[in-house]
């Protein structure tokens, strides 16, 4: 992948995360209230598929910078949701050098 796709990334806005966090479990709390525990399949439902939305959305919109050689990579959505996350970090295998590192977390414009 060539830099110049990401031009118009920046640094990741760790606030935004936690916004989207936020609002995920205010949804699974509300919810909860009026679905348990007579439709808790619905309420599992919900959760699901806030889980898939969070998920998907993440690896939508950012891409990841290798300290060690400077590649800027995507991962798939399994990959993003089975490595370990920092704050404005993630720890992953970059694709051109191979070496596995903590990688910043970039975000692309829309
Ligand atoms: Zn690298």
């Amino acid at each position: 992948m060539t830099r110049n796709r990401y031009r118009e990334v920046t640094q990741s806005n760790w606030y935004g995360t936690v916004q989207v966090l936020f609002a995920f479990i205010t949804l699974v709390t509300v919810s909860s209230f009026f679905l348990l525990p007579g439709y808790w399949y619905l309420w599992l439902m919900i959760i699901f598929g806030g889980l898939a939305l969070l998920v998907a959305w993440h690896a939508k919109n950012l891409a990841y910078l290798c300290p060690r050689c400077g590649e800027v990579f995507k991962v798939s959505r399994f990959e993003d949701f089975i490595s370990p996350n920092g704050v404005n970090k993630k720890y992953l295998r970059c694709p051109r050098c191979g070496r596995q590192a903590w990688a910043d977390i970039l975000r692309i414009k829309e």
